[in-house]
């Protein structure tokens, strides 16, 4: 096989749709299991769709997921620069190539000339085509003379180059994951490919072109494509480059988790879940929800949208991004949509939430902590975090499942008070506070030996004693045992908790 080198080629046109940050990974994975170059091109041509942020959005939303660059914005590398608007010069020189080869025409047409042609179309009952049947009833270099377009670019009038899409002719092509496609040249239009107007390039030439000079070996990309392909195939062939030509393949749709149609950011709004990896805000000001925001692990973010249309041919479900890279194929892929399930996403996160040491917890829990003003070592916060890490599911749900160790109850569950605020318990409570008090190794284990010879003694039942410290500690019905809160908070904690139930709150009769 040819270097492989392939290309991630968003446009800035807002925010990274999911579906693109697979599109990524599959480059990525791809061009690491073959010890190839990823590289980032950013096709901005289209300066009618341009969105201010959106470039940086997905530079930062790849740096997040893991996704390395060897090759593009941002780099640099040996075929800059790599963003199309900073590459203008390049393609009229492509255009008028084809133009000279007849392969591509000049149009000078205007939208009202267009749209006699479209009527006279509709009243004959047909859809209009920009193709072999119009392109010599309209102004055009295939109608007017050579001289009369020299004049008509001299004075400045408006035109574009377009494609002279052969007719009644079968392109042959091969796709990696759909296999064999043809398609009678018939049904295709003469599509355009640079415009004078704003001298820029349609995605179409500028694609080609770029792949070309920055040799991509093998073209990864969304499903959507594929209607492009025999126009990319052909414009090869015009070029003379069938030679080098990339090798394509085409992704599956990324599906709504009913498993009809694309999946969109009203299927998130709507069912509560994100369609982007980050939080974003548009221009306009309008917001979009992030899975990091939301509180997934870029991991197991990564992991999920990896099985999404790829499957590694065995029962494993959890790979690191080095055994992705050491187990993806394109073979594997599928030609069916993938059906995006938003639990399976949280249960993904849940497994590498649970798989965390505390050390790899500490970081996730200290932004949490210095929002809520607490100021505490690395090890106390990844203590906390671990001792409750297999109720998590989320980044977001760490504070909730926590904040005991680090606040005191101010309030306390009702329906706890009412059902152990009474009786013996505030006397047997009082006691335990003396015990405890007592006690020089405030460890777990030390701890909970001591208490529990106490209960037997007393003649206890340990569930009482252990839901009334808990109503004591925590203040309500929650939190792991008791012996792991009352080790990591201390005794003087522990027993300036007890006193503060005992003195603020009344027992119920
Ligand atoms: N700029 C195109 C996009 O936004 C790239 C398509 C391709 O990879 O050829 O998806």
């Amino acid at each position: 096989m040819r270097e492989v080198r392939v290309r991630f080629a968003p446009s800035p046109t807002g925010p990274l749709h999911i579906g693109g940050v697979r599109t990524a990974l599959y480059n990525y994975l791809f061009a690491r299991r073959h010890g190839g170059k990823m590289i980032l091109r950013i096709e901005d041509t289209d300066s009618q769709r341009f969105v201010p942020g959106a470039e940086e959005y997905i530079i930062e939303s790849l740096k997040w997921c893991g996704i390395e660059i060897d090759e593009g914005v941002g780099v640099g590398g040996p075929h800059a620069p790599y963003r199309q608007s900073e590459r203008r010069e390049i393609y009229l020189k492509y255009a008028k190539q084809l133009v000279d080869a007849d392969w591509a025409y000049y149009a000078f047409d205007t939208p009202e000339e267009l749209d006699v042609l479209r009527k006279e179309a509709e009243e004959a009952g047909k859809t209009f085509a920009y193709n072999y049947e119009v392109r010599e009833k309209l102004p055009t270099s295939l109608s007017l003379s050579k001289e009369e377009v020299e004049a008509r670019i001299a004075r400045g009038d408006q035109w574009v180059v377009r494609f002279k899409m052969p007719e009644n002719e079968i392109v042959k092509m091969d796709d990696l994951i759909r296999g064999h496609v043809e398609v009678n040249t018939s049904t295709l239009d003469d599509k355009v490919l640079y415009k004078s107007v704003d001298a820029l390039p349609t995605y179409h030439l500028a694609n080609i072109v770029d792949d070309h000079l920055m040799e991509v070996s093998h073209v990864i990309r969304g499903e959507e494509w594929l209607p492009s392909l025999p126009l990319h195939y052909l414009l090869y062939r015009a070029f003379g480059w069938t030679d080098t030509q990339p090798e394509f393949a085409h992704l599956p749709l990324l599906l709504k988790p009913t498993g009809s149609g694309k999946l969109s950011k009203r299927d998130g709004d709507k069912m509560g879940f994100p369609v982007f990896p980050l939080f974003w805000t548009a221009p306009t000001g309008e917001t979009s929800r992030g899975y990091r925001e939301d509180g997934y692990l870029a991991e197991a973010f990564i992991n999920m949208l990896s099985l999404l249309g790829w499957n590694p041919g065995t029962e494993q479900e959890i790979f690191s991004m080095q055994e992705l890279i050491d187990s993806f194929s394109l073979d594997r892929v599928s030609k069916a949509g993938a059906r995006f399930q938003p639990d399976k996403a949280k249960w993904f996160n849940a497994q590498y939430m649970h798989s965390l040491s505390d050390e790899q917890l500490a970081p996730f829990m200290q932004p949490i902590l210095r929002e809520h003003g607490i100021e505490v070592t690395d090890e106390v916060a990844g203590k906390a975090a671990g001792i409750m890490k297999e109720r998590m599911t989320l980044v977001t749900d760490m504070w909730d499942l926590t904040s005991f160790f680090f606040v005191a109850p101010t309030e306390y569950e009702e329906k706890l008070v009412k059902k152990q605020w009474k009786g013996d318990n505030p006397a047997m409570l009082k006691a335990l506070r003396g015990v405890l008090e007592a006690i020089e190794d405030f460890s777990k284990e030390n701890t909970e030996a001591v208490v529990r010879a106490w209960i037997e003694a007393e003649g206890y039942s340990l569930g009482q004693v252990m839901n009334t410290l808990r109503l004591a500690l925590v203040g309500a019905g929650k939190g792991p045992g008791m012996f792991d809160v009352t080790e990591f908070i201390g005794k003087a904690e522990c027993l300036k908790r007890i006193d503060s139930l005992v003195n603020n709150v009344t027992p119920v009769e």
